[in-house]
């Protein structure tokens, strides 16, 4: 079994690290003058209620571009926290009964070494990872890092995270973005998991049983009750379970 994990906001805290990273740097960032609401300095993930949640307080594009490059140039993606302390022995399990762990991550490409920083610092089991990085690094270009063979590996001529889903043919797909999980529906992903957060509520809701946005609809999508840590492995395993009756 292969389950391709996104990794903001279901592995890492991204959102909580990128407002604290706007509050701590915000004289430098010059971000008063360009006239964003100091409001976004004491905001949390809680307060994202959409993609583009930095909008809310007056970040518009240009301007986090601008401020997630400094990010990503200051190297923070290396020190960016886990949503949960379990996260390492959980995944380590699912690893030992046998679960290749894919990440694919829309970060940019040049964040790659960062990633595998934080998850080698934090004991976090990976076999593959694959920064799909058009974003910010404008390449049409996929990079790979494999454990077994160490190399960094270009995979040129292909930029989506649907093109991966496409490579990798993994069984389970858990993101929090459903671009991506409607992506992995059409790559032919047998089950996603969708990451409850508030962005993809109403979604949910419309594709659940009764509108409740807890159980889902449709067949190959899942839902978790939570963003919580324990309720997306909760569900890994509930999807995971099913997936191994119906192949006995
Ligand atoms: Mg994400």
């Amino acid at each position: 079994m292969k389950i391709v994990f996104d990794l903001d906001e279901v592995v890492f805290d991204w959102i909580n690290d990128f407002l604290q990273y706007v509050d701590k740097y915000w004289d430098q960032l010059e971000l008063e003058d360009e006239r964003v609401d100091p409001a976004i300095r004491k905001a949390t993930s809680a307060d994202a209620d959409s993609w583009e949640f930095f909008s809310k307080w007056g970040l518009n594009r240009r301007l986090f571009e601008k401020t997630y490059n400094k990010y990503c140039d200051d190297r923070q993606f290396a020190s960016c926290p886990p949503t949960s302390p379990d996260i390492a022995a959980d995944i380590g399990w699912l690893s030992e009964c046998g679960v290749e762990i894919v990440y694919c991550t829309s970060r940019p490409l040049k964040t790659i070494l960062d990633t595998r920083a934080s998850l080698d610092s934090n004991g976090i089991h990976w076999d593959k990872i694959y920064h799909c990085g058009a974003y910010l690094s404008k390449m049409n270009s996929v990079l790979r890092l494999t454990k077994e063979k160490p190399n960094l590996e270009y995979i040129d001529g292909i930029s989506q995270k649907k093109d991966v889903f496409l490579i990798e043919k993994p069984d389970i797909v858990l993101d929090d973005k459903l671009e991506y999980i409607l992506e992995a529906y059409e790559a032919g992903v047998p089950e996603s998991i969708v990451v409850a957060m508030k962005y993809n509520e109403e979604w949910r809701e419309k594709n659940s049983v009764r509108g409740l946005g807890r159980k889902s609809a449709k067949t190959g999508f899942s839902f978790t009750n939570s963003n919580k840590w324990r309720s997306v492995f909760y569900e890994i395993l509930k999807v995971k379970n099913k997936m191994t009756k119906a192949k006995v």
